[in-house]
């Protein structure tokens, strides 16, 4: 089998963020820009999940505007929270989850949310994918966090080759300057749901087209 060649990190970050700049930020990065408060991106990331971006952007909105630390939000109650974060995914789940994260952070953790993986990924509703994200752009520590955008774009250019998140994460752990670490997941997000779409991506019009291996990708416009 042909060797991969080694991946031009700094070229393949550059065209990615001049990408970046034609689009909106995840909307997760938009609160992150707006309040570097790892509370707040904890649970934003939560009503992330399975929802748009813009449903996510206004309904944490809506929730911030209320409460913005762990006591006041659990005091609002599930069905509050519900109302408030509808209608992102699973709202009925997301807040009960809220309530219960709030909680075990106050109980726990003196209503700070802790610095470390572990311990977030302990928390009701919370994966690596979203304690990644807290740890990077919350408390700016090098961390990958690694979605369906980052997972499926890695493998169809050939950065990896592997079938989990999970896999994915270790494997770009290795590869990826540090540097880029909390980066990657913005960069790759908007160009996942715009260009590296998950059926039939838009190669004829991608920037990253020359050293794209294209695995896996069996029909392309
Ligand atoms: S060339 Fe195609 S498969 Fe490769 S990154 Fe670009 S859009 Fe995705």
């Amino acid at each position: 089998m042909r060797r991969a060649a080694p991946v031009e990190w700094d070229s393949v970050v550059a065209t990615l963020r001049v990408e970046l700049s034609r689009m909106q930020l995840p909307s997760v990065s938009q609160i992150a820009r707006f309040a570097r408060d790892p509370f707040l991106i904890l649970i934003s990331t939560m009503i992330s999940l399975r929802t748009k971006d813009d449903v996510t952007l206004a309904a944490s909105e809506r929730l911030f505007a209320i409460a913005r630390t762990p006591a006041t939000m659990r005091s609002l109650g599930d069905e509050q929270i519900a109302d408030l974060i509808y209608p992102a995914g699973f709202y009925h789940t997301k807040s009960r989850h809220i309530v219960e994260v709030c909680t075990i952070l106050c109980e726990r953790y003196n209503g700070t949310v802790p610095e470390d993986v572990d311990a977030l990924v302990d928390l009701p509703g919370v994966g690596r994918k979203t304690a990644n994200l807290v740890l990077g752009l919350g408390f700016g520590v090098p961390a990958i966090c690694v979605d369906t955008h980052v997972h499926r774009i890695a493998n169809r250019q050939g950065w990896v080759a592997t079938r989990t998140p999970e896999q994915t994460e270790l494997a770009l752990q290795r590869l990826l300057p540090r540097a880029y670490w909390i980066e990657i997941n913005e960069l790759l997000v908007g160009f996942g749901q715009t260009t590296c779409t998950p059926t039939s991506p838009f190669c004829s019009r991608c920037p990253l087209q020359s050293t794209c291996r294209r695995i896996g990708v069996p029909r392309s416009r």
